[in-house]
């Protein structure tokens, strides 16, 4: 019955609140003699039967700028989830912390992580669907991963889940996204672009003083983002390409990876 995603509670102690979330509480904890981080499961947040079907690949995808699900513990109700630390927690709280005394070298090297972690996910054919700096977390060695993957489709909240609702993230989605919710590689890619943006100017939120619908407007005219002051222009032109309107016009991840590296090599 249980597979190897299966957690066993007596195998698992709980420890201190890190952060909450979406789901609920999140601890820090030990798994097996591995700090872990434990998403406590609120009940009615999370569609737990699709999660479970789902678990088992997730627990598959396995690289080393993506956030490790170890496995879940569905013998308690609500069900945890168990996680790789990351010491550091959210990139966009780190950014924030740091403002002013973060090297051109560490800026580009968080955007090429997290192009390693996608790269990867796309080369699965696994969609991201919530990609931001708020989802990347960072280790205690300034190495950052990619989070909550995929985790949207099980969210309950459909102020979270649908496009009209108010804790969509509009700011970070393509127009095909927006329009007729069609997520792919690719829509993870123009978030990638609101990502790197994020990055350069330090965990500024985008558009910060335009409402959803005001952005909607300004994309649909052509506007995009503008240059952050610390962004190379060679990074900005990476930006711009993950803004395209067409989705067959924006690279891949593999690209984009391979652009970022041959910018750090300089
Ligand atoms: P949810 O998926 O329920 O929305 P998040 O992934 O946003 O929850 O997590 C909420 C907060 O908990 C994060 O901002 C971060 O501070 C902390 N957190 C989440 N996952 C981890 C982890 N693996 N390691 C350390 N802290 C984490």
């Amino acid at each position: 019955l249980s597979g190897q995603w299966e957690v066993d509670p007596a195998e698992l102690t709980l420890g201190e609140e890190v952060g909450s979330g979406q789901f609920g509480l999140v601890l820090q904890g030990r798994w097996r003699e591995r700090r872990v981080a434990v998403k406590m499961v609120r009940k009615g947040a999370m569609s737990e039967e699709d999660f479970k079907e789902e678990a088992r690949v997730m627990t598959m995808l396995s690289h080393c700028k993506l956030v490790q699900l170890y496995g879940v513990c569905t013998q308690h109700s609500p069900m945890c989830l168990v996680f790789e630390l990351m010491e550091q927690g959210c990139l966009s709280d780190y950014l924030r912390a740091r403002r002013g005394r973060m090297s051109q070298d560490s800026l580009l090297g968080m955007c090429l992580d997290v192009s390693e972690g996608m790269a990867y996910l796309e080369s699965n054919n696994f969609i991201h669907r919530d990609l931001a700096a708020r989802n990347c977390l960072v280790s205690c060695n300034n190495v950052v991963k990619v989070s909550d993957f995929g985790m949207t489709r099980f969210v309950l909240d459909d102020q979270y889940t649908s496009s009209q609702g108010s804790k969509f993230p509009i700011k970070w989605s393509s127009p095909e996204v927006i329009k007729y919710c069609k997520f792919s590689s690719k829509s993870d890619v123009w978030s990638f672009g609101v990502f790197m943006w994020e990055v350069y100017t330090e965990g500024r939120l985008p558009y910060d003083n335009r409402s959803n619908l005001e952005v909607v407007e300004a994309l649909n005219a052509g506007l995009r983002l503008l240059k952050p002051r610390q962004a190379p222009e060679a990074v900005h032109l990476l930006m711009e390409w993950c803004w395209k309107e067409k989705p067959d016009d924006r690279p891949s991840f593999a690209l984009l990876l391979h652009e970022l590296a041959s910018l750090s090599d300089l």
